[in-house]
């Protein structure tokens, strides 16, 4: 009997020289979170993003969080603005630095961070003498942001953003690559990205002194001397150089991942799109999205639900979208500033699979399944 191989929602898709890299990492023994291939991998992702940035490849988005808001001076009692719609991974640095964070729902346009939340949080909380110390905005499934809103707003309380841009390498704003839209931004290169170092992330900045000031920390706060001299406290987060092989080789091929995305996100679209009761998230003009997960609204969680069961069935994994921070039990004492929009989306939407390396018999064998749910 032929048996179904399961599909996943988001799975690694190796482009063919990666292990020429790792392979060179074990030739020349640079087994160590430094070498040849950090330096080259940090070398194409500045390229890419555009040769004026500065990139300190880390050991994961998380860390580079950390180190973001470490970056910024974020310490015990400050407060830090956050989207609420996203993985919890953006918000829990906030937590590790001893601040506090203040969630921050969604607008529907791009289902990211609203500026006009935002602006009230930020008043509100100025007027109670506790000025956000950071924003974290995030362009959640690739989808960037509005941030000329957020920029302006950031700009006029001298407040910084952090873009979390781990989910949309390969997206832009305008003439503007994410990733480059902020003074502080961060990538992640965990498994289910667009591109995967198997575990990695990176820090992206404006300036040389920030960049060495990352790498500095990522390194265990070493000063300059013979022997182990610290006057501040290091962390261990910087990228391994056998991993940073990996990330050489899926550098060689992330415009083909970003297509392939793409074109999955456009086949269901033209599949789906009859359907009344799902919708889909359309690019604003000027907005270019990874289409890292294409995601589906349907009118009711029952809907959603069937869908999900009937697609896990055939062996086919699909997800509810991000629950919201404010929603997280972890989060229950947060204070937050919301208007339902990310409640409705955690209620209503799914993420189909959308690995690059779907077939097309992969996406017809999905689509069949969901265009026979009962009462769709
Ligand atoms: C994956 C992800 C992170 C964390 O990156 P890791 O490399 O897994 O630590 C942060 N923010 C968002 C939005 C993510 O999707």
């Amino acid at each position: 009997m032929l048996t179904k191989t399961k599909i996943y929602l988001s799975s690694p898709h190796m482009g063919g020289s990666e292990q020429k890299f790792v392979n060179q990492a074990f030739d020349t023994n640079w087994i160590a979170p430094l070498g040849p291939n950090v330096n080259g991998f940090e070398d194409d992702i500045k390229k890419y993003l555009g040769n004026d940035k500065h990139v300190a490849a880390l050991s994961s988005g998380t860390a580079s969080i950390h180190l973001a808001l470490q970056l910024l001076n974020v310490s015990k009692g400050d407060e830090v603005l956050c989207q609420s719609f996203t993985f919890s991974a953006s918000a829990n640095p906030i937590i590790y630095q001893g601040a506090t964070p203040i969630f921050i729902d969604s607008e529907p346009d791009t289902w990211n961070i609203s500026p006009e939340l935002l602006e009230i949080a930020i008043k509100d909380r100025i007027e109670k003498f506790k000025k956000p110390k950071a924003i974290i905005a995030v362009h959640l499934y690739g989808m960037p942001y509005k941030a000329n809103e957020i920029n302006a707003i950031a700009l006029k309380y001298d407040i910084p953003v952090i873009e979390d841009s781990a989910e949309a390498l390969g997206s832009r704003y305008f003439d503007q690559t994410c990733g480059t839209l902020s003074d502080l931004a961060i990538l992640s290169f965990n498994g289910n990205k667009i591109i995967t170092t198997s575990g990695g992330g990176a820090l992206i900045t404006n300036s040389s002194e920030l960049k060495d000031k990352a790498v500095f920390l990522s390194t265990q706060a070493r000063d300059n001397a013979p022997h182990y001299e610290h006057s501040s406290i290091g962390f261990n987060y910087r990228m391994s150089n056998v991993l940073a092989g990996i990330g050489r080789g899926q550098m060689e091929v992330i415009d083909e991942r970003v297509n392939a995305r793409r074109k999955n996100f456009n086949y269901y679209k033209q599949n789906l799109s009859k359907f009344q009761n799902i919708e889909f998230l359309e690019e604003p003009s000027g907005f270019f999205s990874n289409r890292w997960i294409t995601c589906i609204k349907t009118t009711s969680f029952d809907l959603r639900e069937r869908i999900r069961q009937a697609l896990q069935d055939d062996d086919i994994e699909s997800r509810p979208l991000w629950k919201p921070m404010h929603m997280q039990p972890v989060f229950k004492d947060c204070m937050s500033f919301t208007d339902g929009t990310s409640e409705e989306l955690f209620k209503n939407g799914l993420c189909l699979p959308s690995g690059s390396n779907l077939s097309r018999t992969d996406l017809d064998r999905i689509l069949n399944i969901i265009s026979n749910t009962p009462n769709l």
